[in-house]
């Protein structure tokens, strides 16, 4: 059943990429330009790939086809931590069992609260976290969470799509959730390589790597349609990370009938009791924009995902290179979101006992400015999920470029409701260029009839929006 994660053939496929000729590099490259995607071994002959100006020649690629799948737009969310008890003992985690300070998991009223905090920043879409402990963190205390969520209203604003970041479990288990309406499924491998893995994960349900490996295959047999898979880079060598996921994404298209939603590129980070200096398999900046071109090229449509793991600047030039999804203004810890508020700052982490920290401690409106002023379309689009357009209708849309008619109007109503309602004067500025900039670049003349007068109605602050 797991056979799809074969050690051998990743090491072989990287061996021979090792001799592969500057010819045939440049051949792979000019096919992955064209959105079709490449195979696994063409992959390794990238990833292998040190000539600079053979790299210089993936990121060239990365920018078009991220250009011409995505355009310009950039979804945006944040994470809400609402427990950090935890029974495993992940070596890299904050929140792991041996690492001792207060446990606390969120009332009710707690997460209405951080809820509600995240509203008045303009947030619409959430990944809801916690740590694995099916005792004090039930799956009936994880659906009531998404239910209260889901019932929150402040000023306009709500939570449209909730992301569940949460340990694997039961095909039983997935059903409640898609039943309680979430969004995408989220989990990482962490790592794909078994004696990495064993050796990160010494106890508690994690340590069982076939649990883990098989969790999207539970979670599509308990009908969740869109999922998104992840590695915790820093674990292992990158190289063999980055091929098992593709590996992962083949087995996912051919077993359920669609690849994943999404992929995360989390990087290692400092976190209580975690000391980088233990883990020899670091990434460097030049390797992650590398990796993520790479992916980008090999998977053209799926979702790639960063977080405020990494510093601004870099996120910049990572959006250039293929992410699509950003978390901005997040905390990492139980009622950060809450604490930040009390502290009298709308930055930062929030609080002490977070699961690691963050390096963008930008607030959402100082990252939607920002990313505004480099050209690009921050969206708070959920219409998709919404109206249905997910798992194998939502990839046919993706891959025939129909959706793009979609996504940028979409892009561009919600993005104006953002500034209406919550954006600073220099936000306004700077998003009210980029709507203007890229009305003209819909290519349906009717949607972009519609798509102007729809901003007009919106900038009168009538709501009436597509989705
Ligand atoms: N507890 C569940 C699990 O581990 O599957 C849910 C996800 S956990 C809240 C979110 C993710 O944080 C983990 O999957 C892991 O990849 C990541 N993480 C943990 N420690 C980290 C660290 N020191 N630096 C960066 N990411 C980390
Ligand atoms: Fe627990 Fe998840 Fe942290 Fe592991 S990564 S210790 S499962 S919260």
């Amino acid at each position: 059943m797991t056979c799809f994660i074969n050690e051998d053939l990743i090491v072989k496929m990287l061996g021979e990429a090792r001799f592969a000729s500057r010819k045939l590099a440049a051949k792979i490259i000019e096919k992955a330009g064209r959105a079709g995607g490449i195979e696994s071994a063409e992959a390794a002959v990238l990833l292998q790939a040190e000539d600079p100006e053979i790299i210089a020649g993936i990121c060239r690629a990365a920018r078009m086809v991220k250009e011409e799948i995505y355009g310009r737009r950039v979804v945006f969310f944040a994470p809400l931590y609402i427990s950090n008890y935890c029974v495993n003992n992940c070596r890299y985690c904050g929140y792991r069992r041996d690492n001792k300070f207060e446990r606390r998991l969120l009332s009710k009223k707690e997460i209405i609260e951080e809820v509600k905090i995240l509203l008045s920043a303009g947030h619409k879409r959430v990944a809801l976290e916690c740590g694995e402990d099916p005792a004090r963190c039930s799956i009936d205390y994880v659906l009531e969470a998404i239910e209260t969520i889901y019932l929150v209203r402040e000023g306009n604003g709500s939570i449209r799509r909730i992301n569940v970041n949460i340990a694997a479990t039961t095909v039983e288990n997935y059903k409640k959730l898609k039943d309680a309406g979430i969004g995408t499924y989220v989990l990482f491998q962490e790592t794909y390589h078994r004696p990495t893995y064993a050796r990160m994960h010494p106890a508690g349900p994690k340590s069982d790597y076939e649990w883990h490996l098989t969790a999207m295959n539970r979670a599509v047999a308990g009908c969740i349609d869109d999922v998104g898979v992840g590695v915790l880079f820093g674990l292992h060598d990158f190289k063999f990370e980055v091929l098992s996921l593709l590996l992962h994404v083949r087995y996912l298209e051919e077993s359920a009938g669609v690849g994943p939603h999404t992929i995360s590129v989390p990087r290692l980070r400092p976190a209580p009791g975690v000391d980088l200096l233990q883990f020899p398999y670091l990434v460097s900046d030049s390797d992650f924009k590398k990796l993520v071109a790479v992916l980008r090229l090999a998977v053209p449509y799926t979702g790639l995902i960063l977080s405020t793991r990494e510093r601004p600047s870099l996120r910049s030039e990572l959006i250039s290179l293929g992410v699509s999804q950003l978390s901005a203004g997040s905390s990492t810890g139980v009622g950060g979101y809450g604490n930040r508020a009390k502290a009298g700052s709308s930055a930062g982490n929030g609080e002490a006992d977070t699961q690691f920290s963050v390096e963008d401690r930008r607030t959402l409106d100082e990252v939607v400015g920002d990313v505004c002023r480099t050209g690009y379309l921050p969206s708070f689009c959920t219409a998709c999920y919404r109206q249905g357009r997910t798992g194998e209708r939502f990839m046919a849309m993706a891959k025939s470029g129909l959706i793009q008619d979609l996504c940028t109007p979409n892009a561009l109503l919600t993005l104006q409701e953002y500034l209406l309602d919550y954006a600073s004067p220099e936000t306004i500025v700077a998003g009210e260029r980029v709507i203007k900039d890229q009305v003209s670049l819909i290519g349906c003349p009717s949607m972009r009839f519609l798509t102007g007068i729809k901003l007009q109605e919106i900038k009168r602050g009538e709501r009436d929006l597509f989705f």
